[in-house]
């Protein structure tokens, strides 16, 4: 049987990468990624010296692999890293996740906060969608905002300046074609993951991994035997974001390297939109920076209120 060399260093490849037809041993491989990840920060002037940077670690392979990799790159970057943890409250599914993150944490010898919705917002999700009679909004578009808002809140109380999150090139390419599908070029353009912070109270937010794969970031995790939680949220499949990825694997297995085009489609697009000038107004319950006035936080926060109270004049 013919085996496949490394292009770089003649070793055993262990991995094909289709788009650019790279065979790569394991020790190439890791650090392709890690230069990858490294240009990624240095291209967007991600993050500086001296910078404090909250890393949302949720247990889930894409944040921990960030974790391993920015401690990596902190040896030639002198940064602060913390870890910030968001307890969501949803039963069965979140408990390991956080187990895996504080031990994950704490091997890396990084400080860490966990912060439960129930702590900030008074409710966990499981409660929060318990009184939710119609699924017109999905679940994750309850929990996504409260868990940027919580996450942000994490990286105040430890005085971050920088919020880092393991978004990958796939999970931004699935945000950008939600946008375009619902008409909302404007959200296109407040999603540009490049983009720095609008006002310079604002913690800048960061995605470190978004020019990469996440079946490599995956394959990384395999091959640093990163534990991280395998179980998937009992809530990811009901928006369309699951179809949308299921479509652009498929385009990606046939031609592959067409998630990197269509990033840069995206980042064209990008550059020839205007920013919506209400997308840099406050949120006047809040105070936050938001493209809407209540925000989205102080929407769904009001949103559950209301069920919980309707729910519970029913129930008299
Ligand atoms: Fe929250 Fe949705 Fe992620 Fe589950 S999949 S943790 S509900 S955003
Ligand atoms: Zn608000």
């Amino acid at each position: 049987m013919k085996v496949n060399l490394c292009l770089k260093c003649q070793e055993k490849a262990v991995y094909h990468r289709k788009y650019s037809g790279e065979n790569l041993c394991p020790n190439c491989f890791n650090n392709s990624l890690i230069e990858k990840t490294r240009k990624t920060i240095s291209k967007y002037k991600m993050i500086n010296y001296g910078d404090k940077v909250a890393i949302g670690v949720s247990g889930g392979k894409d944040s921990l692999a960030l974790l391993d990799i920015l401690i990596k790159i902190k040896e030639y970057k002198d940064f602060e890293l913390i870890a910030i943890t968001i307890d969501e409250g949803i039963a069965n599914y979140r408990e390991e996740a956080i187990e895996i993150a504080l031990n994950a944490a704490s091997k890396a010898g990084v400080k860490q906060v966990v912060l439960s919705f129930k702590e900030l917002f008074n409710f966990g999700l499981d409660e929060a969608l318990m009184n939710r009679k119609e699924k017109k909004i999905t679940s994750c578009a309850i929990c996504g905002p409260l868990r940027r808002r919580a996450i942000e809140i994490g990286a105040k109380k430890v005085g971050a300046n920088i919020i880092a999150t393991g978004h990958n090139l796939d999970d931004i390419l699935q945000s950008f074609m939600i946008n375009l599908f619902s008409g909302d070029v404007y959200r296109i353009k407040a999603g540009d993951p490049r983009k720095e912070a609008k006002k310079e109270f604002m913690i800048r937010r960061i995605k470190p991994f978004m020019e990469i794969y996440e079946t490599e970031i995956a394959f990384y995790s395999f091959l640093n035997e990163l534990r991280f939680q395998t179980l998937e949220c009992p809530h990811m499949n009901e928006g369309i974001r699951t179809e949308i990825r299921n479509s652009l694997d498929n385009f990606e297995n046939k031609h592959a390297g067409i998630k990197l085009s269509l990033i840069k489609s995206m980042f064209e697009i990008c550059e020839n939109i205007k920013l919506n000038p209400k997308q840099l107004q406050s949120c006047n319950i809040c105070g936050y920076n938001s493209s809407s006035n209540p925000c989205s936080t102080c929407k769904t926060v009001e949103y559950i209120s209301e069920l919980t109270r309707s729910s519970s004049l029913e129930n008299r």
